[in-house]
């Protein structure tokens, strides 16, 4: 499994960052990113310690570890800053909180987020076909969710996709223990997602041509 999407306690998930890799290690993970919540608040506290600790536990871990950050309630109009920011910092896979229905993400996050060039667009809830578009062109991914709620539009996003060509990833979005994915359990996200069961592969692929772009080879 590649999982490009996790949370630590560095912002509301409930795990240390070292034990959340040794637990997905023993599930035969490849490779996780821990992509903690961030504003201008406290980007600059979270994503070095993530690169830190990313650093150390690759040196004897079996899971690659990849540092990044979630950007999350931006207003639009400084996501672009706060993006480049992330960078600076270190981090390789910026995500961000995209228009999920189940909270009030302010408008314009989608279009700010595909403008500013981030890596996924997380739990992009009912995006427009012109965003999906952007998606596709700009060589952005699009998540399909394991999250409760965020996950409500799945199909939506799975639809747009195949119309558009924007290519999709499987995230878990964990923040505690039992949120991390099996594949059998992944293999059912998919599925429910309304893609094939052959798609989890295509979409694992993915997840593995983005981390080749950012300079991990699994
Ligand atoms: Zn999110
Ligand atoms: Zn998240």
């Amino acid at each position: 499994m590649i999982d490009l999407h996790t949370h630590s306690l560095f912002s509301d998930g409930t795990l240390l960052p070292s034990e959340l890799v040794r637990r997905v290690e023993t599930m035969g993970y490849a490779a996780v990113a821990i992509t903690d919540h961030a504003d201008s608040s406290n980007l600059d506290h979270v994503v070095p310690r993530i690169v830190q600790v990313g650093m150390d536990l690759n040196r004897s871990q079996s899971v690659k570890v990849i540092p990044g950050v979630e950007l999350t309630h931006i207003p639009p109009d400084l996501i672009g800053v706060l993006l480049k920011r992330s960078r600076e910092l270190g981090a390789k896979i910026v995500v961000v909180h995209g228009e999920t229905i189940v909270e009030p993400v302010a408008p314009g996050t989608n279009r700010a987020a595909l403008e500013a060039g981030a890596d996924i667009i997380a739990h992009p809830g009912l995006l427009s076909r012109d965003e999906a578009r952007m998606a596709a062109e700009k060589g952005i991914f699009l998540e399909v969710t394991a999250r409760k709620g965020h996950s409500l539009t799945n199909g939506h996003v799975v639809r747009l996709a195949a119309d558009t060509g924007a290519r999709l990833v499987l995230n878990s979005d964990a923040h505690s223990p039992g949120d991390f994915l099996s594949e059998p359990f992944a293999r059912k996200v998919v599925e429910g997602a309304g893609l094939t069961p052959d798609a989890f592969s295509q979409l694992q692929e993915n997840a593995r041509s983005l981390l080749e772009k950012i300079g991990y080879s699994l």
